[in-house]
């Protein structure tokens, strides 16, 4: 194929939906490239979660007169000819392709000067089109201003969340350079307001004290590890500092930050028996290693990395938590009864097997407690099956459940099979019952009934939410609908908050993850969600109320219960759209048998 030049908008649309997907692509962007100028400030600023303001400066080295075209406009290829080619050529990704990819979709103006030269230069450029370039006086370094990104394509504007969401993206950009980069003095202003200033003192404890706060700061200890050539650095937290999720293990990998199974499963290894179940460890560790033991170009965004020797990733990142966490495993490693949450990971995770294999822990009969003892069982707090009468909403108690109950529906036993179903004979029918589907779905009828007007609970004492900065912002943000939802959420100091009162059937349970997981739907929700935001909580909150597999139950609750189901018709699955029941006739039993 010769080599040819695409027609200038066609090329930077296609670069653009590869390179700018939202302004915090954007922003990563223009950052990387005042890293590589050698800036060693940088001040990001953005208004309106980015779309409306980007500005990012830094003194760095400047780009000349002669190269700020060039640098806007690179378009020869000789990979597409026609648009059947496209497809190809969006996998290979655009390196080089940044400054005007995002000329493409914004009015974008830049101001530079390199250090050498006597004038700088004020460049305009609007939808891939020069509007001016013009000497300008400005101090040496490099101002990129982004205005009113995707305002020539509208439907991709559609596909932004909420300028909350979109700010936090950014935030999280921001954050993860600034940790990444110490030696860099990274300043984070959002809505005319600075959110962060790092020192550029070269020292990873004071980036991480301006970036993620001095509570979460002082809950750290050094950490470190050297092995055959894998170096770690960097701190982990305190047990008793456990988060509710991950959002707050950073993990830096020759420079970069990085996500990957293998590094949060090594530093899980180390804390258990130490935390509770459904707590995850903080950290923010700077792993330098030979590059060549890397596969980086799993992810396009090169986030997700895979190791060439998994187990000694996470033994080294296992070592480096003991490290900080006080070598004397006897102390650390005791064994559990509380089993370390699930790892949902695409990574293949090393476990049992890891050094120090988990069979050589100490293994006693007496079991040492975490230090936090584990929650109580939540059937002890709230009894699951006591759905009493009345506090079903008027709209599910008729007709009246004792007016229903004829013959038909008398139950002649219920029996609980495999700690999960409920076996039920009824009328002339044999019916088995998911026992969590189904309470499931009647709380969730029940919570979305009261919408608006829950039944509350004011908790004895506010609940501290020990979340992230971002996380605490949405949920604040989102007061009104979380209101709607059941929940009083305040703020409580600065970057912080309290849960102060809860719906009232999720008395007892663990109010702390259902905060999170809110916040962490919230954070990755589109705009105008109000009813679908309404249905996600109610869902999540009916399912962490709902009897649990093994929950033990009686006969007289398993019999309320099974009355109470067949009392609403409208009950066959559960909310995820799962069955909730199955039913078999007597006829059909029959025929089984061939006694028909
Ligand atoms: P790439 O970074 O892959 O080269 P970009 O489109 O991001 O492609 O940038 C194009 C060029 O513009 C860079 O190679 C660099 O020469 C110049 N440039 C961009 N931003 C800056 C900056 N902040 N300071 C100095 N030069 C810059
Ligand atoms: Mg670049």
């Amino acid at each position: 194929m010769p080599i040819q030049v695409l027609p200038k908008h066609v090329a930077d649309l296609i670069a653009a939906g590869e390179v700018v997907e939202r302004p915090a692509s954007v922003v990563k962007e223009l950052c990387e490239n005042a890293l590589d100028a050698g800036a060693t400030a940088v001040t990001v600023e953005i208004r309106s979660g980015g779309v409306e303001y980007i500005r990012v400066t830094d003194n760095g080295g400047g780009i000349s007169r002669d190269d700020v075209r060039t640098a806007f406009l690179t378009h020869a290829t000789s990979k597409v000819a026609t648009a059947d080619d496209l497809e190809s050529i969006l996998t290979l990704g655009f390196r080089g392709e940044a400054l005007p990819s995002i000329a493409a979709v914004a009015r974008v103006q830049v101001l530079s000067r390199r250090a050498q030269d006597e004038l700088g230069l004020c460049y305009v450029i609007e939808a891939g089109e020069e509007l001016s370039l013009d000497d300008a006086g400005c101090p040496p370094g490099t101002t990129i201003i982004v205005r009113d990104l995707f305002f020539n394509t509208p439907a991709r504007a559609k596909f932004l969340k909420t300028d909350m969401g979109e700010g936090n993206l950014v935030g999280a950009v921001v954050e993860k350079l600034a940790l990444a980069r110490p030696e860099v003095a990274i300043t984070f202003i959002r809505q005319g307001k600075q959110s962060f200033a790092t020192p550029g003192d070269g020292n990873a404890a004071s980036a991480v004290r301006a970036v993620l706060g001095k509570p979460f700061a002082e809950s750290l200890i050094e950490a470190r590890d050297s092995n055959n050539g894998v170096e770690i650095t960097g701190f982990v937290c305190k047990p008793e500092a456990a988060r509710a999720n991950r959002s707050q293990q950073y993990f830096f990998l020759n420079g970069r930050w990085v996500r990957n199974g293998t590094l949060s499963a090594g530093l899980e290894q180390a804390y258990r028996g130490s935390i509770m179940t459904g707590r995850y460890p903080a950290c923010v560790l700077y792993i330098t290693m030979p590059p060549q033991l890397v596969d980086v170009n799993v992810h396009p965004a090169k986030t997700e990395v895979r190791f060439a020797n998994e187990k000694a990733m996470f033994s080294a990142v296992y070592a480096a938590a003991k490290y900080a966490l006080g070598a004397d495993d006897s102390a650390q490693l005791t064994v559990n009864h509380v089993p370390l949450p699930v790892m949902n990971m695409s990574q293949p995770v090393v476990g049992a097997d890891a050094n120090p294999p988990a069979h050589k822990m100490p293994l006693s009969n007496s079991y040492t407690l975490p230090p936090h003892a584990p929650e109580k069982p939540r059937a002890d707090l709230h009894p699951p099956l006591q759905v009493h009468e009345d506090e079903l909403p008027a709209l599910l108690t008729k007709p009246s459940i004792s007016s229903i109950l004829n013959d038909e529906f008398r139950i002649a036993s219920c029996v609980e099979m495999f700690g999960t179903y409920f076996l039920a004979q009824v009328g002339d029918e044999l019916l088995l019952i998911d026992k969590h589907a189904a309470h499931e779905r009647m709380l969730y009828e029940q919570l979305k009934a009261q919408a608006g007007e829950m039944k509350r609970q004011v908790l004895l004492s506010p609940l501290p939410l020990n979340l992230g900065r971002e996380e605490v912002a949405v949920l604040l943000a989102h007061g009104e609908l979380l209101m709607q939802a059941g929940f009083l959420i305040e703020p409580f100091g600065e970057d912080a908050a309290v849960l102060r009162e809860c719906p009232m059937l999720l008395c007892g349970h663990d109010l702390h993850t259902q905060a999170a997981e809110m916040a962490g739907y919230l954070l990755a929700a589109r705009q105008d969600l109000t009813t679908e935001a309404l249905d996600w909580i109610f869902h999540s909150a009916a399912c962490r109320a709902a009897v649990k597999a093994n929950d033990p139950t009686t006969q007289v609750e398993r019999e309320h219960f099974v009355q109470q189901l067949l009392a609403m018709p409208n009950i066959r699955h559960c909310p995820h759209g799962r069955p909730v029941m199955v039913t078999m006739t007597r006829r059909e039993i029959e025929k089984m048998f061939m006694r028909v």
